[in-house]
């Protein structure tokens, strides 16, 4: 026997970062909203990331709309933890109605309403918004050889500390914030090689995410009005945490191009060039978790879903939350959130 549909006005699909900034607006609407998480517990991806993560953004520019992230003790950037424990508090805070654990198996589209298939039963929404994230699906670009590699690989999302590394030879490959990281912890205990498909872009010292975020906010507003964001410059990428600075300072961050191919017992670039591993690692990001929408069949060629602001544009019933630029500019940052799911539920709510 199953179980009636139940039936709500909108339903959230995730309880990260993203869902809670979109309940938070919800509930400031009054909507009749619920949340559903595949976690256990709260803090989204945040809960999976290595302990020495640090944001790059002090908490004052890493907060969801209505309360302040709490600078950490002693302060510095904050780490995952300290994220988890925002989270958890902002969650409670705010009472929002976040249903766990519960997976969204799948979308679909039923007569006026959309239906949200879930391990745990079956709701009836008039609209979803999907805050599914990127952690759940790790990206490795595919190179020749890969599958013959006698050592260890592991991507970002398996990576949860140094421990296993101690004298082991590693490399690590990627140029953006994980992989200077990793490699700055790692570089600490083991011999590293860092490469890279253009050259690093290491930010100066004094600046950081939230001179990022204010360069995406430039970007956004120039589109706005129509003008090319082309001519506003790119900082950089990587931010120069303390932990960074650190490797910087004793020669760690050096980065090789890219080797072409892989062997069984390391890498290899086009010149002959070869270089024996243990382990390698792979900081090479996260695809967006959309899986649960594909009844839907709104994927295009990129496999990302075309989008108006926040609402897909073959089914409007359906908002994209986080993820990155295309559903809203810097929505997949801490203090992004917050205005592209401003901008979601004030649409959300005129939709009729
Ligand atoms: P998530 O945190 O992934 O939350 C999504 C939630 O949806 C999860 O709880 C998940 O379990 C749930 N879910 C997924 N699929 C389903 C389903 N089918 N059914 C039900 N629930 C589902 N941003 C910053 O602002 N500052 C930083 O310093 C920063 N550092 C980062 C460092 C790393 C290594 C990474 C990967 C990202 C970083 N980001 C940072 C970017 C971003 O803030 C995080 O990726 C953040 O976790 C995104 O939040 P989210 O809510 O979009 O997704």
């Amino acid at each position: 026997m199953t179980d009636a549909p139940r039936a709500v006005d909108v339903v959230v699909i995730g309880g990260g970062q993203a869902g809670l900034a979109a309940g938070y607006h919800l509930r400031r609407a009054k909507a009749d909203f619920v949340i559903l998480d595949a976690q256990h517990e709260p803090g989204g991806a945040w809960r999976h990331a290595w302990p020495s993560l640090r944001l790059f953004s002090p908490a004052q520019y890493s907060s969801l709309p209505g309360r302040m992230m709490p600078s950490p003790p002693g302060g510095g950037y904050p780490s995952a933890a300290d994220t988890v424990a925002y989270l958890s508090d902002y969650e409670r805070r705010y009472a929002l109605p976040v249903i766990r654990p519960t997976k969204v198996r799948a979308v679909r589209r039923s007569g006026a309403r959309l239906q949200v298939e879930t391990d745990a039963g079956t709701w009836r929404a008039r609209i979803v918004i999907s805050a599914t994230g990127t952690w759940w699906r790790p990206y490795v670009p595919h190179y020749p050889g890969i599958g013959d590699f006698a050592g260890r690989q592991l991507h970002t999302a398996g990576y949860h500390g140094p421990e296993t590394f101690h004298g082991k030879n590693v490399v690590i490959v990627g140029g953006g914030n994980s992989a200077a990281q990793i490699l700055a912890e790692l570089s600490a205990v083991a011999a590293t090689t860092w490469v890279t498909s253009r050259p690093p872009r290491l930010l100066p010292d004094e600046v950081d995410g939230q001179a990022l975020f204010d360069l995406a906010t430039r970007r956004h507003q120039a589109t706005l009005a129509g003008e090319s964001a082309t001519g506003i410059g790119n900082l950089g990428d990587i931010v120069a945490v303390p932990a960074v600075r650190e490797a910087r300072d004793r020669g760690a961050l050096k980065a090789e191009p890219m080797f072409t191919r892989i062997i069984p017992e390391g890498v290899a670039w086009s010149d002959g060039t070869t270089l024996a591993c243990d382990a390698i690692v792979w900081c090479t990001g996260f695809r967006p978790a959309l899986g649960h929408l594909a009844p839907l069949r709104l994927r295009g060629a990129d496999g990302l879903i075309p989008t108006d602001g926040t609402r897909a544009l073959d089914e409007p019933r359906l908002h994209l939350l986080g993820y990155g630029d295309w559903s809203g500019p810097a929505s997949a940052t801490l203090i992004g959130a917050g205005r592209t799911a401003k901008a979601a539920v004030a649409e959300i709510m005129k939709q009729r």
